[in-house]
């Protein structure tokens, strides 16, 4: 049995200017530091679309769904420019800082979408927003 990695800075939930809830940093954070290991549920590429175009769930979706009993990793947003990546190691998803972050600012990364997949519009609020989810 796989131990989940604990988040390694304080976080904190509240609703979110992007979408629903988001997972903000509670401490500063460097960069490139590790923040919490993703624990929800991982759905199909074409699982998250078909979520998406659910009608009770309007706006953005969370890719990364979490289940009940996920941690604060799936309330982390979509945006065009974010402040995390995340790190694939043997199956499990790690977020990491890919600049500091202050304390209050929305931990967000690019979930980028298949450029091949439905397109997801993105309303992150970006100057660089692309306008979609999908990678370009
Ligand atoms: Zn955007």
């Amino acid at each position: 049995m796989t131990t989940i990695q604990a988040p390694a800075y304080r976080l904190i939930l509240r609703s979110s200017a992007i979408h629903g809830s988001g997972c903000y940093a509670g401490e500063p954070i460097p960069a490139g530091a590790f923040i919490i290991e993703y624990t929800g549920e991982r759905i199909p590429a074409a699982e998250a679309y078909r979520r998406e175009a659910d009608p009770g769930r309007p706006g953005i979706y969370t890719f990364w769904t979490g289940l009940n009993g996920g941690n604060e990793s799936r309330f982390i947003n979509h945006c065009c420019t974010p402040n995390c990546d995340y790190r694939i190691e043997n199956g499990r998803v790690f977020i990491h800082a890919a600049r500091p972050i202050a304390a209050g600012e929305e931990l967000s990364i690019d979930y980028s979408y298949s450029p091949e997949g439905e397109r997801i519009p993105c309303g992150c609020g970006s100057p660089a927003c692309r306008g979609r989810i999908n990678s370009l």
